[in-house]
């Protein structure tokens, strides 16, 4: 048995969803006592309206359960590290084909039970506005995308401006191995900054199919207290469309300073795709953010030369969601940088989805409790360890991300494309049981269920 570690004495969690009763469970049934800080009942976000714990603000589905899929390992992974969310999720699963969907209110109700019928946790129906409300440490921050505004002013105060953001406009994202690059050409424009970018070239004919099949796509209504205010900056293709027929080619479809190396000429409109990761296995359509609903952005896309069998890591989005330059302000244990022990956990922390907030809940959670021998992140080849690996790395345009298979340390041996996902898997799933033994030893805990 290794070093076993000295739990802290007490330790707050501010905000009772996801990731922040994920937390509390992961401390308390570490013999850490908790008080669970809560502002509902007293205070609605626009987007919650029951007064139970880990509330699902939106769908009830929590993705697919495929095994071969970066959502469905991270399910897992959850499970094999003794996850709240998950056990609430597997008991009051209703039936949804290859997706895990729950009873929202029996989900809920089964997570409020249990924290609020253990005997370490303690909870406070209360409103923190400002970081120095919280009088212990270490403090685990989870108030999701819709933080009380207080309490974002007095992270921006403490953080910087920069260092924050309230809209997700984030453009799609593609496997690289999907790409049909024999039909793309590389280049940046005037070549500035050599190949960085894959082209897709288009013809005037196609252009024209493709912003008419844009005007035509279904849209994602806004929420009631989402306003239409965006920056020209990242405004929705579908907006810059309806503006003029040529309203793209002039924008971020314009083929200036690039030439198909293909027929030597300039195409009528081209799409750039930007490397989004060091590995290269993820491109980015540039200035591609838009509201057309999931379904329609996969079946348009795909009509584009090249992308015909693309596939998506991530589609675009542009929501509010209030969320931290994580890899900016955040120390290596999802610390705010000169506030220490304030770990930042959930939404808020630049990931996105249900699962993956869970997922950061339960890491922050972890690097509680052991200061004297620091917790290793979950490894690059895991789901966690992959979305861990987002929130650290310093990138231009840091965006939340969902689990996907882009995020993960690329296979190092040479497998059939068709297998590849499954071989991540294998591996993931392989060495997040590593993880959890050498998590053991640190935390001297003998049985199996951490
Ligand atoms: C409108 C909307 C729809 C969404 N739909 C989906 C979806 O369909 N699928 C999906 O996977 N993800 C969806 N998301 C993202 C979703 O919010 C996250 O996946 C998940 O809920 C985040 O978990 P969390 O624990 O970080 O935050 P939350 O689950 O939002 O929990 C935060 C908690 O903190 C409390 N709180 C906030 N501020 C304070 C404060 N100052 N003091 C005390 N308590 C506070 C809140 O009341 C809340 O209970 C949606 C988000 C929004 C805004």
């Amino acid at each position: 048995m290794g070093p076993v570690v000295t739990r802290p004495s007490h330790a707050i969690v501010v905000g009772g969803g996801l990731a922040g009763c994920e937390a509390c469970w992961h401390l308390a049934r570490r013999n850490t006592p908790v008080t669970l800080i809560e502002m509902k009942p007293e205070v609605y976000s626009p987007a919650h309206h029951s007064p139970l714990l880990a509330e699902l603000v939106c769908s009830n589905s929590l993705k697919s359960l495929q095994i071969n899929t970066a959502t469905g390992v991270l399910k897992k992974e959850l499970i094999t590290l003794g996850s709240l969310i998950m056990e609430s999720a597997i008991h009051h699963a209703v039936p949804a084909g290859n997706a895990l969907s729950v009873d929202r209110e029996s989900f809920s109700t089964f997570i409020t039970e249990r924290i609020s019928s253990h005997p370490r946790i303690q909870i406070d129906h209360a409103i923190i506005h400002k970081l120095r409300d919280i009088k212990k440490r270490p403090t685990i921050l989870a108030t999701g995308p819709l933080t009380h505004p207080d309490l974002i002013a007095d992270l921006q105060r403490h953080t910087g401006s920069d260092a924050l953001y309230f809209y997700d406009a984030t453009s799609p994202i593609l496997y690289a191995d999907s790409i049909n690059t024999s039909i793309v050409f590389k280049g940046s424009r005037y070549g500035k900054g050599g190949d960085d970018y894959l082209n897709i070239p288009l013809t005037r004919e196609q252009y024209d199919n493709f912003v008419y099949n844009i005007l035509q796509a279904e849209k994602v209504p806004l929420h009631p207290f989402e306003s239409e205010t965006y920056y020209e900056g990242c405004m929705p293709i579908e907006v810059l469309a309806e503006r003029g027929k040529d309203t793209l080619a002039f924008g971020p479809m314009k083929p200036v300073g690039l030439s198909n190396p293909m027929t030597g000429k300039r195409p009528y409109a081209v799409i750039q795709l930007r490397q989004e990761n060091l590995s290269g296995n993820l491109f980015s359509m540039v200035g591609f953010q838009t509201k057309m609903t999931f379904r329609d952005q996969e079946r348009i896309f795909r009509t584009l030369p090249g992308l015909e069998h693309a596939e998506f890591a991530r589609l675009g989005t542009i929501h509010r969601n209030f969320y931290l330059n994580s890899p900016q302000v955040l120390t290596p244990t999802l610390e705010l940088k000169g506030i220490p022990g304030i770990h930042i956990a959930g939404q808020i922390s630049g990931v996105e989805g249900y699962l993956e907030s869970t997922a950061i809940g339960l890491l922050c959670a972890l690097f509680c409790l052991s200061k004297e021998h620091p917790i290793p992140p979950p490894p690059p080849t895991t789901v966690m360890g992959g979305l861990y690996r987002h929130l650290t790395t310093p990138q231009k345009r840091f965006s939340p991300m969902g689990a996907n298979w882009g995020l993960v340390t690329p296979l190092r041996e040479r497998v059939k494309r068709k297998e590849k996902k499954q071989a991540l898997a294998t591996r993931a799933l392989h060495d997040i049981k590593q993880w959890k033994e050498e998590l053991k030893k640190i935390l001297g805990e003998d049985d199996d269920n951490l």
